[in-house]
Order: C-alpha cells, then structure tokens, then sequence
C-alpha cells in the first residue's frame, strides 16, 4: 500500500530541490568529501539527463572554509564563520562546477538572505533568475549568502532555505540528504529498536515531538529543523524526503519510487504562492489594534472597516503586510493562510 503511494508519488516529479547538508559534503574536520560530492554530482548529472529540473541547496561553505583554515572544531564567532563562509564557498563552487562540467552541465551560483525573500519584488526577483537558469538547463547552486548576513537577515540552517526555495519555484519534490536515514519514533542513537517512520501524512505535534537536534559537528539543523522544513515545503504543496545521503544511488532510487527515508506528503489543500510568502516570508510593516466587532468580523470572514479601527503602527502601504491584532493577540493564522 505505502509502496504504491510511493510510486504514483513518483511519476510527477518534474522540478526537484535537492538539499545537501554540510555532513554529506564534509568531513567532521572540514575537509571536503570529494568521493560523496562526486557521486553526488553524477547522480544529479543522471537526473537531469532523465529530465529533472534539478537545484541544488548546498550547504559547506562555512565547513569547508574551517577545513581550509584547519580549525577543529566549528568557530564561534561570526567574523571567524563569515571569513570560513567566504572561503569555503568559493571552494565548494569551484568543485561543483569542474565535476558537473564533466557531465556536460553549468551551474550557477545564487547567495540568498532573508530579505530576499521578505519584500516582494525581491522574492519574486529571486524566483525569475532561478527559472531563467531552469530554462537554459542550468543548475543552480544556492547557499545563505553567509559571508554578509547578520543575525536578523539569517535564515539560520538550509533546511529552511530549501524548504522557502522549494515553495518560490513551486517544485513538485524536495529531497533533504543528511547523515541520518529519516525520522525514527524514537532517537536511534540511544534506542537499538527505534523504527524509521517512512511515510508522514500529517505533520502533527506527534510527529514535531520526535524530532530531536543535530550533533555533528559542522552542520546547523537536525531534525527539528528538518521537520520545520517539510512542514513549510508540503503546506506550500511539495512532497519531502528525508534520507541519508551516501546510499547507494540514493536518488535514482528515489525518482524511481522505491522507498527510501521518510516521505511526507505534500498537503492537498496547499498555500498559494502568495499566502505562502505572506506566510512564510513576508515581514509585517505595522500593526492595526482594533475593536470587539471588527474582531469578531474579521473571525467571520467579513472585511475590516475604518470604524472598527482603534490604534495604527508603523509605515506602510497598498500591498503591505500588516498585524492586526485585539487584545494584544494577532488575529488569524498566517500559517494557514488565514
Ligand atoms: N549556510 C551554511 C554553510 O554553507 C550551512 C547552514 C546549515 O548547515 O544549515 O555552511
């Protein structure tokens, strides 16, 4: 029954993200994994040969920078990761693109920031240059840009990226590779009998409770981070796996409907692409206070009037994202697109 699921899952996987984290690129000392990133590349090289839209969310740049650096342990304070992440990622480009121009293909490299993807015509920006590098049959090669990003414009682990890049170009697939199988029902670290859950209909506080967070020593996320990603990612309509990346062509594997890893399902009623970017992306520009009826209104579907208006904040206009709250609560549930 699940396996079936799978393989008609399978069929419709035309544009997919695939999220490489720093483990699966890296050893723990920072040095580069050139036999993983190698057979990495050719399956990807395969899947495009097959017909896939392929992007690539890579992680590394600030392990690769510490490797080149000969620091053992991940550094602590931004210069030292900023300086790590400068380095490092001009390293790790330079050998995604002498292995993937091997295989006939160009990569193009795309730094994003928060901001990119808070204001609109910057997101939608950000969308077009990705499909332009789609249609040229490029494959484009995203990272945070973490040489420049402070704390508050910092997306913080690529899991998330990949998940917000995932809803911005709508793809059908988002495949996180790790160093773990996928989501167990307990920490298979501790318990010898913890069981791989492999198929995720609903994300529900069971499912977010068994996610624990990372202990290696040159990633960001762990599981937690990861079950956020694909709680973003199927809400917007993606499918999402989770899996270990040095399988046996894990990824033919994968696009050919086999089982592998954890597999969410996309959710039936998905976001929009607007009401995901106000509800993943976009920064509120005010707040608007208002009374009992608006409230109640509001609750009711019914439109916000002037007269049910008590109190405005901030700068904004037509289009803008706003609060609007009673009684010090926001109204509504950005995450649900209401
Ligand atoms: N952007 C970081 C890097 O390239 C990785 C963040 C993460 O591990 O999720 O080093």
């Amino acid at each position: 029954m699940v396996r079936k699921v799978f393989l008609k899952m399978s069929k419709k996987y035309k544009r997919v993200v695939i999220k490489l984290g720093s483990s699966s690129l890296t050893y723990d000392n920072g040095k580069l994994n050139l036999i993983q990133i190698e057979q990495l590349v050719r399956q990807i090289a395969d899947l495009k040969n097959q017909g896939h839209d392929v992007l690539i969310v890579s992680s590394g740049a600030i392990s690769a920078g510490m490797g080149y650096l000969n620091y053992s342990k991940r550094p602590k304070t931004l210069p030292e990761k900023q300086a790590c992440a400068a380095i490092g990622q001009g390293k790790l480009l330079h050998l995604y693109e002498k292995l993937f121009c091997e295989y006939g293909y160009a990569v193009g490299q795309i730094l994003l920031t928060k901001e990119d993807f808070a204001d609109r015509e910057r997101f939608l920006n950000s969308r077009s240059v990705l499909n332009e590098l789609l249609s040229k049959n490029i494959i484009p090669i995203i990272n945070e840009n973490d040489a420049v990003v402070v704390s508050e414009i910092k997306f913080g682990d690529n899991d998330t990226l990949s998940a917000l890049v995932s809803t911005l170009i709508e793809a059908d697939l988002l495949i996180i590779l790790s160093d773990i199988d996928g989501l167990f029902d307990k920490n298979p670290q501790v318990y010898q009998d913890a069981k791989l859950i492999e198929y995720v209909k609903k994300i529900d506080s069971t499912i977010e409770s068994l996610a624990g967070d990372s202990i290696s020593n040159v990633g960001t996320g762990g599981m937690r981070t990861k079950i956020n990603a694909a709680k973003i990612a199927t809400r917007s309509g993606v499918s999402v796996i989770i899996t270990k990346s040095d399988k046996r062509n894990v990824l033919n594997s994968i696009l050919k409907g086999e089982k592998t890893g954890t597999f969410f399902v996309e959710e039936s009623h998905q976001l929009k692409l607007r009401k995901s970017w106000i509800a993943y992306n976009a920064r509120s520009k005010g707040q608007i206070i208002v009374d009992r009826g608006a409230y109640q209104a509001i609750e009711n579907n019914k439109s916000l009037l002037p007269s049910g208006i008590v109190e405005i904040y901030g700068e904004f206009s037509k289009g803008d994202v706003v609060d609007i709250l009673f009684k010090n609560h926001v109204i509504g549930d950005r995450k649900s697109g209401s």
